[in-house]
């Protein structure tokens, strides 16, 4: 079996569902297939809008129009039998109001996130079930599925832990049969519900993530991630336009790219994939002819520098006031508490040390106090910008450095890591 992931991007208007309708004809029946589809175009953000909307009982009608809007002006360009129409639009009508009986029950004391694992999976659920009828009406034998009965997870609102067991039985029961018998399975990703069923998401574009979840879960033997660009690039085009694509990747470059900030493929997605060895191809939906990245476990393949760039990073430096050298213990041990998993790299010298963050530290006026006693001069910086380099070749430090101001770096032969003022483009 294999399992395709559609983001938003590849179901925005009615032309792309059709396209989308294609792709799953043209490729989709090399066995039994799964189907994972995000929210059309923009709409999480939407959800996210209205969500602010009505968590500050201001009139969120203006936002929830739009919503509507978008979504019902996709299927009278969809479906030409009036018909049909009229069947997609009660689809969508049923959902609606489940969202608004939502809307009615806010309880402005209860928790925020929680209510928002409520509300923004909507955008799935109105995504995939247009989808389904729009493939069901041009002659697929599919079946929808709602991802919360599958995907079991803790109660960590908006970045929901997946119960693996849990969820390996709930394949078994509620997928299995449907497989079996030849149907195509079109499901929502990011989303899942905790023990009690409450839903839950499991952080901003994570479909990506829900797809790995369940080729793994199913033993797939591929897993197709159909983007708008031609696979994976071996950096942002917009600012090297020089970037190549790759034709193969190793699952540990893929997963160190996606996590230092390379925005093609969510960086949960590898793990699940590389534990059961599944090959994850990343293709373009608009041309389909080109075979894009293969991602898998062959490592022997030709090399190529790599460069990431993540932003919102920390710095935290410390320089020594006094001329006198670092006391490399005394300070580790003072600074024991800051240090956590969102840590980068920590650069030290006999006059200081800086630590690069994921985060910002909070640091106590203990804390602070002992810095100062101990005869450093405190900094810190936020909002930078980290450029990540793997497989460096000879000159890349050197275009870097000459391209951006760097204000601390960490380099060996395999990887560099480098921050900088992200405007600072010399
Ligand atoms: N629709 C969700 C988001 O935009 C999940 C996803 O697209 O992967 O964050
Ligand atoms: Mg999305």
């Amino acid at each position: 079996m294999q399992v395709f992931k559609f983001g938003g991007a590849s179901v925005k208007d009615a032309d792309s569902v059709c396209n989308v309708g294609k792709i799953i004809e043209q490729f989709g029946s090399d066995g039994s297939l799964l189907v994972v589809i995000s929210a059309m175009g923009k709409m999480t953000n939407a959800f996210e809008a209205l969500l602010n909307t009505l968590w500050k009982s201001e009139n969120y009608m203006s936002e929830w129009g739009r919503i509507r809007k978008y979504h019902l002006d996709i299927i009278y360009e969809l479906f030409e039998e009036e018909q049909n129409a009229i069947e997609a639009e009660e689809i969508l009508l049923a959902l609606f109001n489940e969202l608004e009986s939502v809307f009615m029950s806010i309880e402005h004391n209860k928790n925020y996130d929680e209510l928002y694992d409520k509300i923004i999976g909507y955008g799935e659920l109105l995504s995939t079930r247009l989808v389904a009828y729009h493939l069901m009406q041009s002659g697929l034998d599919v079946v929808w599925i709602d991802a919360r009965k599958v995907i079991v997870t803790d109660s960590s609102w908006r970045s929901a832990n997946v119960d693996w067991d849990a969820t390996q039985k709930r394949v078994g029961e509620e997928l299995l049969n449907y497989l079996e018998s030849g149907k195509i399975i079109i499901t929502q990703g990011f989303i899942g519900a905790n023990a009690e069923m409450s839903p839950t998401t499991l952080g901003r574009e994570g479909s990506d993530y829900s797809a790995a979840i369940f080729a793994n879960l199913l033993n797939a033997k591929k897993i197709t991630i159909w983007k708008d660009v031609q696979g994976v690039l071996n950096t942002d085009p917009k600012i090297f336009p020089e970037a190549q694509l790759f034709a193969y990747l190793s699952y540990q470059e893929a997963a160190e790219m996606s996590y230092h900030g390379a925005s093609v493929i969510h960086p949960k997605t590898i793990k699940p994939l590389q534990e059961k060895n599944i090959p994850l191809y990343v293709r373009s939906f608009l041309d389909t002819q080109k075979s894009g990245t293969c991602i898998d476990n062959t490592v022997s393949r030709k090399i190529i520098p790599s460069i990431s760039f993540r932003r919102g990073m920390y710095l935290m430096m410390l320089e020594s006031k006094s001329f006198g050298f670092l006391e490399t213990q005394k300070i580790l041990e003072i600074l024991k508490g800051v240090f956590s998993d969102e840590v980068l790299f920590v650069h030290f010298n006999r006059m200081g040390l800086s630590i690069a963050s994921e985060e910002k530290f909070s640091l106590s006026d203990d804390l602070l106090e002992q810095i100062n006693f101990l005869g450093f001069e405190l900094k810190e910086l936020n909002d930078l910008l980290m450029i990540y380099v793997k497989n460096p070749d000879s000159n890349i430090e050197q275009v870097i450095r000459k391209r951006w101001r760097i204000l601390s770096s960490q380099t060996d032969k395999y990887r560099m890591y480098f921050l900088a003022e992200p405007e600072e483009i010399i």
